[in-house]
């Protein structure tokens, strides 16, 4: 998994890249479900309904079948500055599905 680093509301999760099915990327907290819909971490986050976590774009599940960690390829296609990722994996073995 991507990631930005640790999210600042909980603290202890990790901000995940995470695309959606109809290709949307956001930034996902893997502990907290945190959400924010551009790389700004300095905006407040959302926090999507459980337990689907509908996408703000599309609401398609976050936790659906087509949704996933992004791909480094994936994060570029969507436009976004591959500079902000500051770890691939570690210490996150949880890729929540
Ligand atoms: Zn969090
Ligand atoms: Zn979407």
């Amino acid at each position: 998994m991507l990631y930005l680093g640790y999210c600042r509301h909980c603290g202890a999760g990790l901000l995940g890249l995470r695309r959606c099915g109809q290709g949307h990327l956001l930034v996902l907290c893997d502990e907290c479900d945190a959400l924010w819909q551009t790389s700004d971490l300095g905006q407040p986050p959302q926090f999507p309904p459980q337990p689907d976590l509908p996408c703000p774009h599309c609401g398609q599940s976050l936790n659906g079948p087509t949704a996933h960690w992004a791909s480094l390829d994936e994060v570029r296609q969507a436009g976004w500055n591959d500079a902000l990722i500051v770890g691939p994996g570690g210490c996150s073995a949880a890729s929540a599905t």
